[in-house]
């Protein structure tokens, strides 16, 4: 049976060096647990015998979100790389992810604890602990945005109310009744709250509710400063972005600090982390934009090895915060799918999106449809003109120069006729890649 190693004591405070020495003594019996009872590792990494130290994990295999999820189609429901006997699991979590198939995620106890100790880690440093009362009103069911962020909170040592979703009339009176400091939701809950409000609560605004600390996750929007000014000022709270986590690898893992706006990667002890860029490793240092390669380096029931987690992040602060601790800092920048290398510049589609939305000629639509695999010294956008908009080249020419002094790319923009792009509900495809 493995003993899996638990958390370390205030890691976020101790410097490179020493958190280096915990992962080194860390891997040699991970990767020996991994070796032995991993189905999924010992086929991928045919007859190869892992390195005996961490210095060379480089020269072992990628795994990926694909393989995993057909793992779990072939040996359901766990897969392959279950590496514990299933009596083991203590929980388990399903999430729906992106393209709707769901994958089951096990933890044992010591996995379940661990993932406590290193959410609690990063929402101590978002300022939750002793004293608030936080309510949590993410989706309860199944997901791992519910209960095991819920027992992340509670770790900080902070009260923690457990609320789930919906029924916002009873949430504001829940609010007011017991005194809740803090509220860890979605972005986009507030504006339903402020709508509820301003409908069924006459004269009382956001901020008589009297909360503190916003404490966010699980969508997008909070890199806007404009949003988030708003929300503090509508609220009197403080936001923070306190919910970054791979659901394969660990829920929530990086998190605001009161002193940083960027995230502080908070999981050394538990995993390590590596920017590579395609199959080439970058070095760890400040600067450095590449996707973000975990490796587990305590975990029983599912242990990944060089899992890619397919979110590119740039690496903004390896030295010593202002707030005291040296856990790295870092900015996710976008999905590595997602990604158009353009002259060896990086330009994803929120980029592109941001230059769209300044034409009001332009509806906001657009696609960016790759003619072949790359290299590309120019980035093709077809972009939908804005309904009674028609093509000219003025427009074209002024859109294309909005791009180079933006993003720095030559764009090569085609108006297309209003309407002529498909609209999705949910998450819209961006890029169009040719077929391998
Ligand atoms: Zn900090």
């Amino acid at each position: 049976m493995y003993d899996a190693p638990g958390p370390v004591p205030d890691f976020d405070f101790r410097p490179p060096g020493e958190a280096r020495l915990v992962q080194a003594s860390r891997w040699p019996r991970q990767i020996a647990y991994v070796a032995e009872h991993s189905a999924f590792y010992r086929a991928l990494w045919r007859g190869r015998t892992p390195p005996a130290t961490l210095d060379a994990i480089a020269e072992m295999p990628f795994s990926d979100k694909e393989m995993l999820r057909a793992d779990q189609a072939a040996h359901g429901p766990f897969g392959s790389y279950l590496a514990s006997d299933s009596s083991r699991i203590n929980r388990i979590h399903r999430t729906s992810g992106t393209t709707g198939v769901a994958m089951n995620i096990a933890l044992s106890r010591a996995d379940a604890l661990l993932t406590a100790a290193v959410g609690g880690r990063a929402l101590r440093a978002s300022g939750l602990g002793p004293g608030h009362r936080v309510v949590h009103t993410l989706n309860y069911q199944l997901w791992m945005g519910g209960l095991t962020d819920h027992m992340n909170l509670e770790a900080t040592g902070a009260t923690v109310i457990p609320y789930g979703v919906g029924n916002t009339d009873r949430l504001i009176h829940t609010i007011r009744e017991l005194g809740i400091t803090a509220i860890s939701c979605t972005p986009s809950y507030p504006a339903v709250l402020e709508r509820v409000l301003a409908e069924k609560f006459p004269g009382v605004k956001p901020r008589d509710l009297g909360l503190k600390l916003g404490l966010f996750g699980g969508e997008a929007g909070l890199d806007n400063l404009d949003f988030r000014r708003r929300l503090e000022e509508t609220w009197g709270f403080q936001v923070r972005n306190a919910n970054y986590g791979v659901s394969d690898v660990m829920s929530l893992f990086a998190g605001q600090c009161e002193l940083s706006n960027d995230l502080h990667f908070m999981g050394g002890d538990a995993m390590f982390a590596e920017l590579v860029d395609g199959d080439a490793p970058l070095p760890w240092a400040d600067g450095t934009t590449g996707e973000l390669v975990l490796t587990h380096l305590s975990k029983e029931c599912q242990p990944l090895v060089r899992f890619r987690s397919g979110d590119v992040i740039t690496l903004t602060g390896t030295g010593r915060c202002a707030c005291g601790r040296w856990t790295p800092r870092l900015r996710v920048v976008g999905r590595a799918d997602d990604m158009v290398v353009v002259r060896g510049l990086n330009v994803f589609p929120t980029a592109v999106a941001a230059v769209v939305n300044g034409f009001q000629e332009l509806s906001g639509e657009y696609r960016i449809v790759l003619p072949h695999g790359g290299p590309y010294d120019r980035l093709p956008i077809e972009a939908e003109l804005a309904e009674g908009q028609s093509q000219s080249a003025p427009l074209t020419e002024s859109i294309e120069r909005a791009f180079k002094s933006v993003i720095g790319a030559t764009a090569e923009v085609t108006l297309l006729a209003p309407h002529s792009l498909p609209r999705t509900e949910g998450k819209t495809r961006r890029v169009f890649r040719p077929k391998a």
